[in-house]
């Protein structure tokens, strides 16, 4: 059981040691192998996590990074300025191993362990995980659809474990005209001559400005216009070849609400040096004998194979911030008395943290359940169905995930009263950094847009309901009642998937948002009865069973008459096992 009341507060803590549920998604997630590994590492990185990193994340934030745009003589630099604290915890990364993991253990390194890390990582600063998730993306985008020499060049670089050679990766996609619709971007490419490319044009925002290796949309001359045919995807290399500053000019860094310790810029590139990773899919289609050879390939794929892997990690920084407002509340809750008593030992506060920690496992489920999936993607080993269950969960998970920071922070800084929201306290910080995350790599409106893309293209659609029935099926009887309901409500989205994948594209965009919440809600659920299923059986632990019927009953059979008058108070009577964890013997 954990006693939030012996602790002085969660910066210092071990994050990993003192979060039972991480501890039993990796048992539910992991390989008895991989878990016996994965083990003392995340102990290792919870105590980085909540020590070290989330200490100089607090520093970091007040001392944001600044441009400096010229030298003394008045020639134009560009650097960017950090405070030690930010690089500090950028080399505790890389000495750590954050981009070498395979390379520094000898080993492949399981999925939901990284994304433990990562959640990790977010609980404390998720514009440093930007930063540094940025940098795997494009070592993953260089590896796959780099040229031999683009491999040998970059990734050395951007995969380093020591600091002295390490350099990082960024992503400038979005112009000043729209991020959603890349079809305007106007950056035009030119290849001259010699075969070498130079890229003009302006980026709106571009985060991690001063990273080494930045991948960018641009159109050739000649591709179409208008159109995210014809745009190619090229690698602009932070210095020329001959050591010279490349063609980037910082305009200047944008003034954000949050996420301050990752320096996000408008740039414009000068005749800038580029390598051509992807050629426009228009220039494929050209080249190719059959032209459909060329779906699912061109230059704005490739870039979308990065974003869909930061997606995945944007749903772990509103994960990250849900995770540290539920425990800055829980500690602060325990110690903060009103009315003579404890904060906690007010029913409707208990409510407040039941249904943080409810909320928290069910977007956790969500997060992690596609890391098995990539695992054996990744080792040429899929299960039918696999790649669709990622590509549907992924903007699923994204959606929920980073609404959920949003809604954590708030919840919590009211546990805090008036000091949430004051910035000497651990909240206002939270809630400023979860607010970015809905909007980062597709807003909302966006990614609900994209699973109805995935069922009309993918067929992701049967996919997932298919995985849904089977999991619900190896469900625990003890969770027969809410295993009907979910059942009934998984027919139910069936048929309404159907319906509005038979309308018009007008109309069915206007309901991709409903869609995608209540999808995201059955899978939650659906997931946690699976998690209930295994504590069950294998510690006769009912903890996470009550969490599932919790969830359900909030989000799928909302009834607000029994939610007041009802005989259950098991957010007050179970308190303990809900937000304290300790075991449950039965399912009351
Ligand atoms: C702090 C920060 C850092 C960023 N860093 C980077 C970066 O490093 N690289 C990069 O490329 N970009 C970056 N971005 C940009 C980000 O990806 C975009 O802001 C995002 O994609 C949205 O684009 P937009 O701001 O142009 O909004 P718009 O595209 O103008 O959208 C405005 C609104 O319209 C909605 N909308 C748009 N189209 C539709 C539609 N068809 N149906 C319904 N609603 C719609 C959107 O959901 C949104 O609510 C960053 C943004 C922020 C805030």
């Amino acid at each position: 059981m954990i006693d939030y009341s012996s602790f002085e507060s969660a910066v210092g803590l071990n994050w990993y040691e003192t979060d039972p549920h991480l501890q039993l998604l990796m048992d539910r997630h992991l390989t008895v192998g991989d878990r016996d590994f994965a083990e003392p590492l995340l102990k290792e990185f919870g105590a980085l996590a909540g020590g070290a990193i989330a200490e100089r994340a607090e520093m970091t934030d007040k001392n944001p990074p600044r441009l400096e745009r010229y030298d003394r003589w008045g020639d134009e630099v560009g650097d960017v300025v950090h405070h030690p604290s930010a690089l500090d915890t950028k080399r505790d990364l890389v000495e750590f191993g954050f981009f070498a993991l395979e390379r520094k253990w000898g080993r492949r390194i399981p999925q939901p362990l990284s994304a433990a890390w990562a959640y990790l990582l977010c609980q404390a600063e998720t514009a440093m995980h930007c930063a540094m998730g940025m940098t795997t993306g494009a070592a993953s985008v260089i590896e796959h659809a780099g040229t031999d020499e683009q491999r040998d060049r970059y990734l050395p670089l951007l995969m380093a474990d020591e600091w002295d050679h390490f350099g990082s990766g960024a992503m400038f996609l979005t112009e000043r005209q729209g991020g959603s619709d890349l079809g305007p971007v106007s950056t035009v490419a030119r290849q001259r001559d010699d075969g070498a490319w130079r890229l003009d044009g302006d980026k709106w925002f571009c985060s991690n400005v001063d990273a080494d290796v930045i991948l960018t949309l641009a159109r050739p001359e000649g591709a179409p216009e208008g159109t995210t045919r014809g745009l190619g995807l090229f690698l602009v290399p932070r210095r020329r070849r001959d050591g010279s500053r490349n063609g980037i000019v910082i305009k200047r860094l944008k003034d954000k609400l949050g996420t301050r310790m990752v320096p996000t810029a408008e740039v414009t590139f000068v005749d800038c040096d580029a390598e051509l990773v992807t050629a426009p899919r228009s220039d494929l289609e050209s080249r190719a004998s059959d032209p459909s050879t060329a779906r699912g390939e061109g230059g704005l794929n490739r870039m979308m194979d990065m974003v869909n892997a930061s997606r995945r990690g944007v749903a772990l920084m509103g994960l990250g911030i849900a995770r540290r407002c539920f425990l800055e509340a829980a500690i602060y809750a325990h110690h903060r008395q009103a009315f003579d008593r404890p904060l906690c030992d007010w029913p409707l506060m208990r409510r407040v943290l039941v249904n943080m920690i409810v909320e928290l496992e069910a977007a956790a489920a969500l997060c992690f359940e596609p890391t098995g999936a990539l695992d054996r993607l990744s080792r040429k080993e899929a299960k039918r169905g696999d790649a669709e269950l990622v590509r549907v969960i992924t903007p699923l998970s994204k959606l929920r995930a980073a609404r959920r920071g949003v809604e954590l922070a708030t919840a919590g800084l009211e546990v805090f009263g008036g000091n949430g929201y004051i910035e000497n306290f651990p909240m206002a910080r939270q809630l400023r950094d979860a607010q970015c995350h809905t909007i980062w790599e597709g807003t909302e409106n966006i990614v609900a847009l994209d699973v109805l893309r995935s069922f009309r293209r993918d067929a992701s659609y049967t996919a997932l309901l298919s995985r849904l029935r089977e999991t619900l099926a190896t469900g625990p009887d003890a969770l027969a009642r809410e295993k009907n309901l979910l059942a009934g409500e998984i027919d139910r989205v069936d048929d309404a998937t159907a319906a509005v994948l038979s309308m018009n594209s007008e109309r069915a965009d206007l309901r991709a948002g409903e869609l995608a919440a209540w999808l995201a809600d059955i899978c939650s659920a659906t997931l946690l009865v699976d998690t209930a299923g295994f504590a069950l059986e294998r510690d006769h632990d009912a903890r996470s069973a009550l969490v599932a019927r919790l969830y359900v009953r909030h989000h799928l059979a909302p009834d607000r008459r029994a939610r007041v008058v009802d005989d259950d108070d098991s957010e007050a009577t179970h308190f303990d096992s809900l937000v304290r964890y300790a075991p449950l013997e039965v399912l009351p």
